[in-house]
């Protein structure tokens, strides 16, 4: 019933410490959030992860076999309440819900305070701290009232947080009237150019959203500190710059996908694959070391079909084998759907489409892949790098913009296609983005680039010998992850609770 959670979860027994994590109910939020949750707990935290009912399924496999691995993890399963905020039936699974609806959707969310508050309560043992997804502005008063500290989850680089944070407190975009007009991120050491169009801020300029931008802003301002889907060694500079900036500390926990590559839950994260794991594998068996181009969007961006069949038409020509992953095909329409029919014809054997959801990460943890085509979310950026591949960067929306030149200005590991503004949200965009020539010239160059291809991705492997450091014991992810369920100890230090 309303307002009752059903809590599937392990008693508490001794816990030293309980994190409640209220992720984002967006793939691209939710997937992370879990993964860091469950790391949490392999280091002996109580995890308290909630998530609402359509939401459930999507989760399950990883914290079932959490579980069974002897990790303390509960599942806080709460209904939104759609009809109060004018959300039809199934708007709880935001894959349903039409972007002029997320102002409500997110209304709808900020109404699980009070019955979060009431589990909470009833459920001991009392949680030590909340791990709210920085969209989540409703979860300062649910800490205050709780009495319990409260950190900001997000999953981006502190390079991104930076550049965002950095033009807006030093107002670089003040007196600049074109969207477009590309203007130098102030306080850096390094050159990085941004407009606009491409780094608006959280939430600014998406209709609805105006007065929650400064909100979500202020939610943080007020945190006490940040845990991000990042590692020091990637990123020293930005991440000292940033948790400076802040005035607050920064854990980087990064990367959390890396929890699954030592469990049975690999194929698992988000939704169920619309290709099976041993088709998948062997499909990769099969190719050359190195060969396969992946191309993905991510779990949002959904393109117009004619821009899908000129990005079909790219990797044709390219010449390379690759895994595309076509999103919402069943709204392409006739003409569409045949043109790929006879696409996936002409390339049987080297190209294999995924029309719906993929198993992302156990695809690019195979050695048959060579690169990635990606939409630069965060997470697949992150995925990207800790599978050692170079990325050609093609971002859609958000924070993607900054990532893409964090991977190519920054890191050296990018091809970009020159994409200089968001196709999303915009009633005037248009059909045909990046063109067929441009695909095709982007895969060749990350493929087969000389001797700027293989600098590439040496430094690509080197970033992915990193990262996996990083969560090893004596890595700076790992040490964070130890110091977290310190710091939140009960009757630890500043952060004392009841
Ligand atoms: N993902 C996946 N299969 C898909 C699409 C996405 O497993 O077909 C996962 C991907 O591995 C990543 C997340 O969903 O962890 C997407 O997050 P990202 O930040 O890359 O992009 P967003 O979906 O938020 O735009």
């Amino acid at each position: 019933g309303r307002g009752t959670a059903s809590d599937t979860g392990s008693g508490g027994g001794d816990v030293k410490a309980h994190f409640v994590f209220i992720p984002l109910m967006f793939q691209g939020h939710l997937i992370p959030a879990v993964d860091t949750a469950l790391l949490l707990a392999t280091h002996g935290a109580l995890a308290s992860i909630v998530v609402t009912p359509s939401n459930t399924g999507r989760v399950r496999p990883a914290v079932d076999f959490a579980r069974k691995s002897g990790l303390r993890v509960r599942l806080v399963e709460l209904p939104l309440e759609l009809a109060a905020e004018g959300l039809p039936e199934g708007a709880d699974d935001v894959d349903k819900v039409p972007s002029e609806l997320w102002p409500n959707y997110f209304r709808a969310l900020a109404r699980l305070r009070a019955p979060l508050e009431s589990h909470l309560r009833a459920h001991a043992p009392y949680p030590t701290c909340v791990v709210a997804d920085f969209c989540h502005a409703w979860a300062k008063e649910l800490a205050a009232s709780l009495g319990v500290p409260r950190l900001c989850f997000f999953s981006m680089c502190a390079f991104c947080l930076l550049c965002q944070h950095n033009v807006e407190r030093f107002n670089a975009y003040d007196g600049v009237a074109d969207d477009h007009e590309q203007v130098v991120v102030p306080g850096l050491e390094k050159k990085i150019e941004v407009s606009r169009a491409q780094a608006p801020g959280f939430f600014r300029g998406i209709p609805g959203f105006e007065k929650y931008a400064d909100e979500v802003e202020q939610v943080l301002v007020e945190a006490d500190g940040v845990v991000t889907n990042s590692f020091l060694e990637m990123e020293p500079e930005y991440v000292a710059g940033y948790a400076e900036a802040r005035r607050m500390k920064v854990w980087t926990v990064g990367p959390v996908s890396l929890f699954h590559q030592r469990t049975a839950t690999l194929a698992s994260r988000g939704n169920t694959a619309a290709i099976g794991a041993d088709e998948c594998l062997r499909w990769l068996d099969g190719m050359e070391p190195s060969s396969v181009v992946y191309v993905s969007f991510g779990s949002i961006a959904h393109a117009e079909p004619k821009q899908v069949v000129e990005l079909g038409l790219g990797l044709e020509a390219s010449g390379h084998p690759f895994i595309w992953v076509v999103k919402n095909s069943d709204q392409h329409g006739e003409e569409v759907r045949e043109l790929l029919h006879k696409l996936e014809a002409r390339v049987a054997g080297r190209g294999l489409l995924i029309r719906g959801w993929a198993p992302q990460v156990l695809i690019l943890s195979h050695a048959a892949v060579g690169s990635f085509v990606t939409h630069c979310g965060w997470n697949s950026t992150m995925e990207a790098i800790t599978a050692g591949l170079p990325v050609v960067t093609w971002p859609h929306f958000a924070d993607q913009f900054l990532n893409a030149k964090f991977a190519v200005e920054v890191l050296g590991i990018g091809v970009d296609v020159g994409v200089m503004e968001p196709v999303m949200y915009r009633p005037d965009q248009k059909e045909v983005v990046v063109g067929r020539e441009v695909v095709e010239e982007a895969v060749r160059s990350v493929m087969d680039g000389g001797d700027e291809g293989e600098e590439r991705r040496r430094r690509a492997r080197a970033l992915a010998a990193k990262a996996r450091a990083a969560v090893e014991e004596g890595g700076s992810s790992h040490g964070n992850l130890l110091d977290l369920v310190k710091t939140f100890e009960v009757g630890a230090g500043c952060f004392a609770t009841v």
